[in-house]
């Protein structure tokens, strides 16, 4: 073993076969009862499949307008991606805002943003109504860029506070004297945005939920439905349960029991690692103590927990592996943005699977009549499931139909094994194109600093000549010539300074370097969007992007994509 790696104060593979996959959550979990598998057949208003973030919130906001509810969760509740995350709640979506404003208008996407900030709100509102234990709430949220898109993130920042976001823009600087890491450039500050420890959260929501009158089983896979007829009848190993609406909200693992709907995501797998502790060297060098994401991709989504540790969540596949296999590398990821943390190891690893739709916006909505489907949150769960299920809860007793505003986000095929290499690709060519751009950015920013030395040398040099007084000047004069000149001011003989007083005169040399042009920059060899565009071509859906109203400004926002896992 090396010493990346360390020993794990509980193994990975172990943790897969425990109750809560991530080990870190589990030893911190709130107590919570296990529920027993259904036995015996049940009438209800509405039957949830899956019991994560989506499926609860939506049972407890329809037992709260006074509907007889039953959950069915195939294995533990939190044992998904709802308790393995890596806790960030903010607000938006996976897709990028500009992209969402380009598919669907200005007026119709502040609509849907406004409602993932309910979404966040809603969690927010739960952890407080509730006096939720145990949740550890930490404000702020920074999303940070490794290239140099100053431009870009002052524009973003500045079209979320115009979709009433809390948004403030961070020069390098800022962000250096936070998280001193080279690669880093600017950021975009989220200060409503927080961290939570995510088991517990879902842990009291099932809490919540019992206590709103909702009944729940663990252990209780619905193994089919008959969604015909105005009662649907789902069938599970033991039991049977009728209801006028079933919700699907079963994520990745929905596969068996509605494979066309499972079809329609694309199921990717990140890795996370908590490290052993790294003492006060880990508060030495990060100031900023709220979650950060430093990429467009699955990678860099971290905060610190227990004090001196850090949660470091990347990398992805879109096959489980063992997360051990990533040890090394999130360790390496690290100690490339932080070396002056020295070695660290791994503590605790767990993966976790997210379902990504092709368009990064969830699914959300009535299916046929009775049959709804909340599904599809990606790497920005924590907020939308929340606004789904209040959403969907709301679609089904009170016939509201604001779930309609997702329409355009219709239930698209992810191309299946395809839809997978597809994403395997995107990731395996973003990554390299994406670090070019990194590194050219680096070096754009070492000849802009080689150009401000120069530039500092020259003043200096100028200050020293204009230094020199008249005296000094006349001082020197009678010695050059025989027939006396007439005494010039310094003043008169400033402007061509550089060019009149040599640097061997005044023993001054100048920087050695050849010109003040910025250092060349290579060709890219491949835009990441064109690489992203040949990618996603044959997967793309066949919904019509809504023509921009006339009139209708756009705000051209710029690159929030969260990635997949804000948190991933
Ligand atoms: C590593 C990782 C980090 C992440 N970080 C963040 C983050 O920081 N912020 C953020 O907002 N989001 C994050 N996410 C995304 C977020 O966790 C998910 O989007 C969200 O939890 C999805 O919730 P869900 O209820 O749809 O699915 P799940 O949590 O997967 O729940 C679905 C449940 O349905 C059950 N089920 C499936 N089929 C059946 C069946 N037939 N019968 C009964 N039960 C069934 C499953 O057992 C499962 O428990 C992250 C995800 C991962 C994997």
């Amino acid at each position: 073993m090396n010493g990346l790696i360390g020993p794990l104060e509980h193994d990975g593979d172990a943790a897969a076969s425990a109750p809560f996959a991530s080990d870190w959550y589990a030893a911190e979990a709130v107590a919570a009862p296990v529920r027993g598998a259904l036995a015996i057949d049940l009438d209800v208003d509405v039957c949830v499949i899956g019991g994560g973030l989506a499926g609860l919130t939506t049972a407890r906001e329809v037992a709260r307008r006074g509907w007889s509810v039953v959950v069915l969760e195939a294995g533990r509740i939190g044992g998904a991606a709802s308790g393995r995350n890596t806790g960030f709640v903010l607000p938006g979506f996976g897709e990028d805002l500009d992209t969402i404003v380009e598919r669907i208008g200005v007026d119709h996407a502040r609509e849907l943003w406004s409602l993932s900030e309910r979404g966040l709100a809603y969690v927010r509102e739960t952890i407080a109504e509730t006096k939720m234990p145990g949740v550890k709430q930490e404000p702020g949220w920074l999303y940070v860029a490794k290239t140099d898109r100053d431009a870009d993130l002052e524009k973003l920042a500045s079209d979320l506070r115009d979709f009433g976001t809390e948004a403030e823009y961070w020069p390098r600087e800022h962000v250096r004297a936070q998280l001193p890491s080279e690669r880093y450039f600017g950021a975009v500050h989220y200060p409503r945005a927080f961290a939570i420890n995510p088991l517990n959260y879902v842990l009291g929501l099932a809490a919540a939920a019992e206590q709103a009158g909702v009944r729940i089983f663990e252990d209780t896979p619905a193994v089919s439905i008959d969604p015909a007829g105005v009662r649907k009848r789902i069938t599970t190993p033991l039991a049977r349960v009728r209801a006028s609406h079933v919700v699907l909200a079963g994520n990745v693992d929905l596969g068996p029991l509605m494979p066309r709907l499972s079809a329609t995501l694309v199921p990717i797998t990140t890795y996370v690692m908590v490290t052993q502790p790294l003492g006060q060297k880990l508060a030495d060098t990060l100031a900023y103590r709220g979650a950060v994401s430093d990429g467009d991709r699955a990678d860099n989504h971290y905060r610190i927990v227990g004090g001196d540790r850090l949660m470091w969540s990347g990398r992805m596949s879109t096959t489980p592996r063992n997360p051990r296999r990533y040890a090394r590398t999130l360790a390496r990821d690290i100690m490339r943005l932080y070396p002056q943390l020295g070695p660290v190891a791994a503590a605790h690893l767990w993966n976790g699977t997210l379902g990504l739709p092709i368009h990064r916006m969830p699914q959300i909505g009535e299916l046929h009549p009775g049959v709804w489907v909340a599904s599809g949150f990606g790497g920005h769960g924590l907020n939308t499931t929340a606004m789904a299920g209040e959403l969907v809860a709301r679609g089904i007793v009170e016939e509201d139909e604001t779930w309609r505003l997702f329409a355009p986000y219709e239930l698209v095929w992810a191309g299946g094994r395809a839809g997978r290499t597809v994403m395997r690709t995107l990731s395996l060519v973003g990554r390299p194109v994406d670090q070019a751009h990194q590194a050219w950015a680096r070096s754009r920013e070492r000849a802009r600093r080689r150009k401000d030395a120069r530039r500092a040398a020259r003043r200096k040099l100028q200050e020293q000549v204009a230094a020199l007084t008249p005296t000094s000047v006349s001082a020197l004069a009678p010695m050059s010539s025989a027939a006396p000149e007439p005494i010039v001011t310094a003043e008169a003989a400033a402007p061509p300074l550089a060019e009149t007083v040599a640097p061997a005169t005044l023993e001054i040399a100048p920087p050695q370097l050849a010109s003040d042009a910025p250092a060349p920059e290579p060709a890219p060899v491949m835009e990441p969007e064109s690489a992203a565009a040949v990618a996603e071509k044959p997967v793309e859906p066949a919904t019509k992007p809504r023509k921009r109203k006339k009139g209708k400004k756009k705000p051209a926002a710029s690159g929030n994509k969260t990635v997949e896992t804000a948190g991933s």
